[in-house]
């Protein structure tokens, strides 16, 4: 073990009198690095879902909690999430994988596999269609689509002993986390939190069950906003209401105030606390990962957007329950290694962005919403078939041709579909399977892929569409918004959605900020490293970085 004393510089303000006679002085504080010798006891991999790059930015110089910590730790402020299917299943599927979609087989939150027994029902990321008792609406909930192994299954195929353990509010970001052989999987359905049918709830989830079943009962008051929210808390006018001035007051009973609020983020936490207790996490003679994704921000962003009064309560709240966990952490004297980032990104409602300069907001055309794309080829190309012509899960990404066309109305079908998107001023790019199936795999910095590099990306023949639909910068594909359900999204191929914080944070761990362009896979051959983990060559479509600041290489152990 290194250990070495680096002096604390203390900023000064020339406008500062007070200042201008210690700056002779040698400064009396000194941090110290012990630079962190052998793997750490746990790895907390920690996915905050529809938290940008530009989320972090705007709110970073505000948090007091858990992200000041990690702020000091190592900062790669310029993520990416790098395929153009910016949802939460392929995000989450990147994270402790280390392999892009068009590998691991997780092209979006739904697809279609129209030559499979589904036909053109869509099957859910993270269900297993093979039991007749699973739909995509009511999924029997699996990582049996996760093509690849996870971080914690490589650990506990290393030694078995390892506990890979996952919490959400959402099934697919436990199961894409965690993947098939998982020793606790915990996610809110209905109002508690639940797992697989053959798992029975433990002590730790029964009470963070019980205390959530208590605070729905009985309703909340509206939460407290901090003083630097003030500039964010402004009526917005959309669709025959305001947004942007919410509380978040929880009316008894109201299931969906608790989800969509600080106080699902808060559950988790303790939920992820209650488990850590419980099991001993962290404690026994091998690591253990604990993966928490925090689902409240994406709720209150597809709610609310992500710049009102709303996001400003709940990313204070959130960095208090990060603070809260670590604090935890601490007080049981694990030596753990935290990872943060985010399953993808986000864009504001247009409405907000209309009056903050960006007029050019705008919500997507109907027209392009598959069920109307179909009749108007069917208007087009005069080809009449039983079901959809053509159909998708919404008006971007994947678009799949009816099965019951012979071949020549098959290329009749996609080349008018092709054209008809193309025309459309709504739409940045069209591919078509054949033609991303022919493209090599991007390289290189994916802020500077083309368009069509992202989309291949993403590419998983079998499972992405016939053709692929890349909509314009800031169209929010939401033809009519849902105030405070469903106003502002993500899903598009722009770096607001692509781009997301990655921060690592370890005690003693020397920080650095590094802005250059690193990639979501890159967390996971990064862990393996730290963990002394061999996998096998070719694992990871990611590289390790080397998380030591200074002569030492975390990649060379
Ligand atoms: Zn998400």
């Amino acid at each position: 073990m290194r250990r070495f004393t680096a002096p604390l510089l203390l900023a000064c303000s020339m406008a500062l009198s007070a200042c201008a006679g210690t700056a002779a002085k040698p400064p009396q504080t000194a941090v110290e690095f012990t630079t962190p010798s052998g793997p750490p006891k746990l790895i907390v991999a920690i996915s905050i879902d529809q938290f940008s790059a530009d989320t972090f930015a705007q709110f970073r110089q505000h948090y007091t909690g858990g992200f000041v910590r990690l702020s000091n730790g190592v900062v790669f402020p310029s993520g990416f999430q790098s395929h153009s299917a910016t949802e939460t299943c392929p995000g989450h599927s990147t994270l402790l994988t280390g392999v892009r979609p068009t590998r691991n087989g997780i092209v979006a939150n739904s697809w279609f596999e129209p030559d499979g027994p589904r036909g053109d029902k869509p099957i859910y990321c993270a269900e297993d269609e093979r039991d007749p008792a699973s739909s995509a609406r009511n999924p029997v909930v699996s990582a049996y689509h996760l093509k690849v192994p996870t971080l914690g299954e490589w650990m506990k195929s290393a030694n078995p002993a390892t506990r890979n353990v996952a919490v959400s509010a959402k099934d697919r970001a436990v199961m894409m986390m965690g993947g098939q052989k998982i020793d606790a999987a915990w996610w809110w359905k209905g109002g508690a939190f639940v797992s697989h049918k053959d798992r029975s709830a433990t002590p730790a989830v029964l009470a963070v069950n019980a205390k959530a079943a208590a605070t729905i009962k009985a309703g909340a008051p509206a939460l407290p906003i901090p003083v630097w929210c003030k500039a964010a808390d402004n009526a917005v006018p959309v669709r025959g209401t305001t947004l942007g001035t919410g509380r978040f007051l929880l009316e008894p009973g109201k299931e969906s105030g608790f989800r969509i609020s600080p106080r699902m983020d808060s559950a988790t936490v303790d939920l992820a606390i209650g488990l850590t207790d419980e099991m001993g996490l962290g404690q026994g003679a091998v690591p253990d990962v604990l993966s928490v994704s925090l689902s409240a921000t994406d709720y209150v962003g597809h709610a609310t957007g992500v710049a009102g009064a709303e996001m400003c309560i709940l990313q204070n709240q959130l960095d208090q329950d990060l603070g809260r966990l670590f604090a935890h952490l601490d007080s049981k004297g694990i030596d753990y290694m935290v990872v943060l980032s985010a399953d993808h990104g986000g864009l504001d409602m247009p409405e907000r962005m209309d009056q903050q300069a960006f007029p050019r907001a705008e919500r997507v055309d109907p027209a392009l919403v598959p069920e109307n794309l179909s009749k108007a080829l069917v208007a087009k190309t005069g080809i009449i078939t039983e079901g959809p012509l053509v159909f998708g899960d919404g008006p971007l990404g994947d678009i799949y041709v009816s099965r019951k066309l012979d071949a020549a109305q098959r290329s009749k079908a996609i080349a008018g579909l092709v054209a008809m998107l193309k025309a459309h001023p709504q739409v940045a790019g069209v591919y078509t399977a054949d033609e991303l199936a022919k493209t090599p795999l991007p390289s290189g910095n994916p802020q500077d892929w083309s368009l069509k590099d992202r989309a291949r990306a993403g590419f998983h023949p079998g499972r992405s569409g016939d053709v692929v639909m890349l909509l314009d910068r800031a169209v929010t594909p939401i033809p009519e918004p849902m105030p405070g359900a469903y106003v502002a999204t993500h899903g598009s191929a722009w770096d607001y959605d692509r781009r997301v914080p990655i921060l690592f944070w370890r005690r003693g761990m020397r920080g650095f900020e590094q802005p250059q362009p690193v990639e979501t896979i890159d967390i996971a051959p990064s862990l393996a490293a730290v963990l002394g983990l061999k996998v096998p060559e070719g694992a990871f479509d990611g590289r390790c970085l080397d998380l030591d600041g200074g002569a030492g290489n975390s990649c060379a152990q």
